[in-house]
């Protein structure tokens, strides 16, 4: 499946604690998540404005969402417990890379930029999962794939 583009209409009659757009945007995207996801334990927790609760994980996502002419990549947070996080990325090395590329947002979106615009293309079977695989270039895929797209990737 391919990216999921939202556009601004998609937050009409949203409900959310906070009204503010980024909280919007975190309800629709965990409901997106929870009809996506199989075999995953409890809820789609965002976090909102507060950090991440002692021994759980803060995950970023990171949102295509269309304003006019312009692809606009917007960062939504997850809480995740040991087990949700185990359970969303059981490769253990990949695991352990969360929160440090977690601190490297900026970079993940220049990835994500030069990727959509075509002017970055990884070896491998990181660039085939991109081309043929039908992967898109998610939070967990950047995790995945970081030692390639970290190599071969020069802004
Ligand atoms: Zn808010």
């Amino acid at each position: 499946m391919g990216e999921r583009i939202f556009t601004l209409d998609d937050l009409s009659g949203v409900r959310s604690v906070c009204g503010c757009l980024a909280c919007k945007l975190s309800t629709v995207f965990a409901e997106y998540l929870a009809d996506l996801r199989t075999g995953y334990p409890g809820k789609v927790t965002t976090l909102g404005h507060r950090g991440a609760a002692p021994g759980t994980t803060a995950v970023p996502h990171f949102l295509a969402v269309r304003v006019g002419d312009a692809l606009l990549d917007v960062v939504v947070w997850e809480e995740m417990r040991p087990d949700q996080l185990r359970a969303w990325l059981p490769a253990a090395e990949a695991r352990a890379r969360v929160p440090q590329l977690a601190a490297r947002i900026p970079r993940l979106v220049r990835i994500r930029q030069a990727l959509r615009a075509g002017t970055f293309t990884p070896s491998g079977p990181t660039g085939a999962a991109l081309s043929a695989g039908g992967r898109y270039p998610s939070f967990r895929f950047l995790v995945e794939h970081w030692p390639t797209l970290k190599k071969e990737f020069t802004p």
